[in-house]
């Protein structure tokens, strides 16, 4: 999967139906914040191990808010300027020193 192809490809589905007036970084973290809720609501009142066995129609509307996340946390990185690339790879590093490993039992 290529990032910014992902991105070029909402941008364009976007301009064709004349919706970027509305995709201001605010509204997409709105409209971002409400597929989170309905990924969620996939999970809620089910035990953990019934969170990790989900039946098939439930498997795909995982898929489906999953998706429904991703472009729009793409949308507002595209619409913000940030390289999504470039920002895991620092975020990664910082997490690595903020949490290290703790040492292998196989290394002297
Ligand atoms: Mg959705």
């Amino acid at each position: 999967m290529d990032i910014v192809d992902l991105q070029l490809r909402l941008r364009a589905f976007a301009q064709a139906r004349e919706w970027e007036p509305f995709l201001t970084p605010k509204n997409l973290a709105m409209a971002l914040v409400v597929e989170a809720a309905e990924l969620v609501e996939i999970f809620q009142w089910k035990t953990a191990e019934e969170s990790i066995s989900l039946d098939a129609a439930s498997q795909e509307h995982l898929g489906e808010e999953i998706a429904d996340v991703l472009m729009y946390l793409l949308q507002i990185a595209d619409r913000s300027g940030v390289d999504v690339a470039s920002a895991v790879e620092r975020k990664l590093r910082l997490n690595a020193i903020k949490y290290p490993a703790p040492p292998s039992p196989h290394t002297a």
